[in-house]
């Protein structure tokens, strides 16, 4: 590949990873992790450096590939049976990933050079017995190496990081360490030194004990009482609505989220006011330069699209600038008022685009990473299977309780989160039949735009079979069957529709039997 079309298809390759906050692929790829065992573990962590785009990898094992891994190790086919591990590990991940460096090793970690771990920036243990845990972890000590180290057994599993004095890698919170101190510090107060400190410790014990005392003797007498009268009418009061069904997906999402095509087809009439409308907008002006849309496989494409959106960023930091800072104003500034000026604007707008954002903010893009779809996507599957096993008649488990988890990659912790139908839910609530939805409308909307709106979303509605009116006020806004209620030309503005109004859209004569949609609450928003 030409210096030029490798950076493209690298971009193009960690396109989604690059979203995320604080993202880099070059500090990536100038790093290298050594993996000290390629077997269950070793080949998970080995794929997910791969596929993220890890500079180096450096592979220790001094195994051959045996049957039994080919139920775990997705790096091993049956024909590697016999071959180290190590060596057929690199051939897959390169396979993976062309860009890959890896160093194999079919060898004992205690034979190793320590040239080899030296070049480590991360060593991780994917072992699997002790002895080899202890010594790297003594290797790892002595060179300053941070060191995540993991086993399993069983269904149970553990991780420990493993951060040396002196790695140079900042851990831990001062604050929290002090408060630690403070707590061990307290403990071991003598009572003579602090007499009030000690009697006060006691006091509260008494105060706790008489809360305990009247909970039991006015509190729990009440809590058995309504609980025994919840019990004898559940089954015919509560069960059925509470029991074997959980909150849908909708019931989450009162209002989703506006469609971008409408977004897309208000830019076509408006200027671009953030970021992603200059992309939008620079895709409609490739149309009209080129005569058709862009091709986001085609380099060329990309490359003419990314100027063109460079254009509309800059002409939207120039306007920005212009309205902030007018002729007379501009006057008055130094030049180095008038650089900040310049720089905050382009804070606000974000940098120049990249390659990649193009197809990111066209496709509307969401960050994703291969360490947590991984979490994520075994769950999924994990639920999956438990609910197949239930429909036939099996159970290897209750499906999770509340159905609801999430995971955070941050702190390390799963969360499971209780959530609730909502009664009015346009999917399984009350509201059945009924939609809202957001819709983004030009400054200057009429009511012909509304229903253009409607189509461009999937909802083809004929304006001589569908009135609008406001859902509190009842006022008429569009009545096919009244003459005066009747003007496709009469601007929202003029009917005092402002941002977040909401209209009602209700079927008339005809679509009244023929519509599967009973009400459309729709929530204008003008771009
Ligand atoms: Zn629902």
């Amino acid at each position: 590949m030409e210096r030029q079309d490798k950076e493209i298809f690298k971009s193009r390759m960690y396109a989604r990873q690059q979203l995320i906050e604080g993202w880099d692929q070059q500090t990536l790829e100038k790093s290298c992790v050594m993996i000290v065992g390629v077997g269950a573990l070793g080949c998970e962590v080995a794929k997910d450096f791969a596929l993220m785009g890890i500079g180096k990898l450096i592979l220790v094992d001094l195994d051959t590939v045996e049957a039994s891994n080919l139920s775990r190790q997705m790096l091993f086919r049956s024909l590697d049976v016999g071959r180290p591990k190590a060596e057929v590990a690199a051939e897959r991940l390169k396979e993976m990933n062309p860009f890959l460096k890896i160093d194999a090793y079919f060898k004992k970690l205690q034979k190793l050079p320590m040239d080899v771990y030296e070049e480590a920036d991360v060593i991780v243990a994917t072992l699997d017995n002790f002895n080899a845990r202890l010594d790297l972890n003594k290797i790892c000590i002595r060179l300053k190496k941070p060191l995540v180290e993991a086993g399993t057994v069983g269904f149970e599993g553990h991780v420990q990081v493993i951060i040396p004095k002196g790695s140079g890698i900042k851990y831990g919170k001062k604050e929290r360490e002090i408060e630690r101190i403070v707590e061990q510090k307290l403990w071991a107060l003598e009572e003579q030194d602090y007499p009030e400190y000690f009697e006060a410790l006691r006091e509260i014990e008494r105060l706790e004990e008489q809360i305990e005392r009247i909970k039991n003797e006015k509190i729990e007498p009440v809590i058995a009482k309504i609980r025994n009268e919840i019990e004898k009418e559940f089954d015919n009061k509560y069960a059925e609505e509470i029991l074997n069904q959980t909150p849908c997906y909708r019931c989450l999402i009162p209002i989703p989220p506006a469609d971008d095509k409408l977004v897309a087809a208000c830019t076509l009439v408006g200027v671009p006011r953030n970021r992603n409308h200059c992309v939008i907008k620079a895709e409609v002006n490739f149309e009209k330069k080129y005569g058709n849309k862009p091709d986001m496989n085609n380099d060329d494409d990309v490359l003419k699209l990314l100027a063109l959106a460079q254009e509309e960023l800059e002409k939207l930091r120039e306007r920005v600038f212009e309205e902030n800072v007018p002729p007379e104003k501009l006057e008055q500034l130094s030049d180095a008022e008038i650089q900040e000026w310049k720089n905050n604007i382009k804070q606000t707008f974000g940098p120049d685009f990249k390659f990649e954002d193009m197809e990111n903010i066209l496709g509307n893009k969401i960050a994703a990473v291969q360490t947590v779809s991984s979490v994520i996507a075994s769950i999924q599957s994990q639920e999956a299977l438990k609910l197949l096993f239930r429909k036939h008649g099996r159970n290897i488990g209750e499906p999770m309780d509340p159905p609801y988890v999430n995971y955070n990659g941050i702190y390390g912790r799963f969360d499971h989160l209780e959530i609730s139908k909502r009664e009015n839910c346009e999917a399984c609530g009350k509201s059945q039949g009924e939609e809202t939805i957001k819709i983004v409308v030009p400054f200057d909307a009429d009511i012909a735009y509304v229903f253009k709106a409607m189509e461009i979303i999937g909802h083809r509605l004929d304006p001589s079979e569908w009135m609008i009116t406001h859902p509190i006020s009842k006022e008429l806004f569009w009545n096919p069957y009244v003459p005066s209620m009747k003007d496709l030309k009469i601007k929202l503005k003029a009917l005092n529709i402002t941002n977040n109004d909401i209209l009602t859209l209700t079927p008339l004569g005809k679509a009244k039997t023929e519509s599967e949609i009973k009400k459309y609450n729709l929530i204008i928003s003008y771009m």
